[in-house]
């Protein structure tokens, strides 16, 4: 899951980016409202999370901005003010919902989780895929009751294609969510990660689950179908 953090203070930006990242989701970090909205028109983010004040255009602004492209991603906002006129405002502009400053990282993973859980593809917390299981809270996975060890990207990887599983994903669809800003499109950084998720997964003898569908992407059946 790919999120554009939209935060002016730098010291708290490069914590929450820090610690979103530990659970495994690819974080842009916008330090203002403009490049906020340059982002949001840009790329493709799965989750916004949007402070209220910010230089150049506020948080309002940009969440009218984002909405009126005709974007439906989900727009967390943040702020220090506790009063209910900007809370009213901030849901009036487009924001899905709003957290008010201080808050903790579980307080923030807490409501992010019923953001993306809107998503229809998103609604079951354990994905299965033939005897593979990705819990989605705990990022704990098993193949046949076996847990398997991976790291926070395998783990993203591994989880968007269980989301979309049965279809074929391309490259530039898995850099857009799986993948931050820095990814380098003509690198091999994704067929390296699915190397390593094949080794993991697909151990030998057990029924293949991984598919390459070469020129186009990759896909997480049961079915092998086709494989190129
Ligand atoms: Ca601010």
């Amino acid at each position: 899951m790919r999120i554009l953090l939209v935060e002016d203070e730098p010291d708290a930006a490069a914590l929450l980016a820090r610690g979103l990242r530990e659970r495994a989701f690819a974080v842009d970090v916008a330090a203002d409202g403009n490049a906020a909205v340059e982002k949001a028109f840009v790329n493709t983010y799965d989750l916004v999370i949007l402070d209220l004040l910010l230089p150049g255009k506020n948080g309002v602004t940009v969440c009218r901005e984002i909405r009126a492209s005709g974007s439906a991603v989900p727009i967390l906002m943040l702020t220090a003010r506790v009063d209910m006129g900007s809370r009213i405002e901030g849901l009036d502009s487009g924001a899905d919902d709003y957290l008010a400053k201080p808050f903790d990282l579980d307080e923030l993973l807490a409501r992010m989780r019923a953001l993306l859980r809107r998503a229809p593809m998103l609604r079951e917390t354990v994905l299965r895929v033939a005897d593979l299981e990705i819990d989605t809270h705990t990022h704990l996975v098993k193949r046949g009751g076996r847990p398997i060890a991976l790291t926070g990207k395998e783990y993203s990887l591994l989880a968007y294609l269980a989301h979309r599983q049965g279809a074929v994903v391309g490259r530039e669809d898995i850099s857009e969510h799986v993948w931050d800003e820095a990814y380098d499109a003509f690198s091999n950084l994704i067929e390296v990660y699915i190397q390593r998720l094949r080794r993991k997964i697909d151990t030998p003898g057990v029924p293949r689950l991984l598919h390459t569908r070469r020129g186009e992407g990759y896909r997480l059946a049961h079915a092998p179908e086709a494989d190129a």
